[in-house]
């Protein structure tokens, strides 16, 4: 059984075949696939997506770039609709320094909301920290939340042994197939703080093509190979922290 915590099938790259990659995901075994609302079309079209197939569960969110564009009052409406809905986390929500450097402060005080709402609500979060690990890392660590998942963490490798003992989780992307980066990363976390995803329609195991939900066998292969495990002892123990999070 095989999960994808981390994907992005409202995306309009999705429109013609939604059915057909769905369908595709549930032949390779995946039975879970969490996907991530940006802004509220995009959490609106999770949720819809979410009730037209049952594999798909909602995380809603404010991308912290997206955040940006929004007013106080819009992220109050935001965080208010969410509070109402069904949802199995909140995500994605984050910081990125990547994108925007410039407001570093903004971004902080929407993340701090967006983690008083999952704990509210006692949901994980899915963190996006791209640029700014340690800054993410700091404020998780400061507020009273318990579970959250790192998506495609890139940052340094040296506070990675610190985000486990806090009990922090690491979802993994696909493109592991080739990325250096997170086959180091895999081998130095303990495989009870590994989560698998895709981040479709990026992030692939192949360059250039679009990602789906049926790429994590893929995943698998490389993560079996290098905590020198078999493939199902590797699927089992990431589908226990599965329910472990979710
Ligand atoms: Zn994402």
């Amino acid at each position: 059984m095989l999960v994808d915590v981390h994907s992005h099938l409202d995306d309009r790259q999705f429109d013609k075949d939604i059915s057909e990659v769905i369908e595709r995901a549930k032949k390779e075994n995946v039975v879970a696939i969490i996907n991530n609302g940006l802004n509220s079309s995009s959490n609106r079209r999770t949720l819809e997506l979410s009730k037209r197939f049952p594999i798909v569960k909602p995380a809603l969110g404010i991308y912290p770039t997206d955040g940006l564009k929004l007013s106080d009052e819009e992220i109050d409406a935001e965080i208010a609709f969410i509070r109402k809905q069904k949802i199995i986390a909140v995500g994605e929500v984050g910081l990125d320094y990547h994108w925007d450097a410039s407001q570093k402060e903004r971004q902080k005080e929407i993340f701090r909301k967006m983690i008083a709402l999952a704990s509210d609500l006692d949901k994980p979060i899915i963190v996006h920290s791209r640029k700014a690990e340690e800054d993410a890392f700091e404020i998780i660590k400061e507020t009273k939340i318990k579970k959250a998942v790192f998506h495609c963490y890139n940052g340094p490798f040296k506070i990675v042994d610190e985000m486990v003992r806090k009990g922090y989780y690491f979802s993994i992307p696909t493109n592991i197939v080739f990325s250096s980066h997170f086959q180091e990363l895999v081998g130095r976390i303990p495989l009870s703080h590994i989560l698998t995803e895709t981040d479709a329609p990026y992030l692939g195991p192949r360059k250039g093509e679009r990602n789906e939900p049926a790429n994590i066998a893929c995943s698998i292969k490389k993560i079996a190979e290098i905590k020198k495990m078999t493939e199902p002892d590797v699927m089992n123990n990431i589908f226990m922290n599965y329910q472990r999070v979710f």
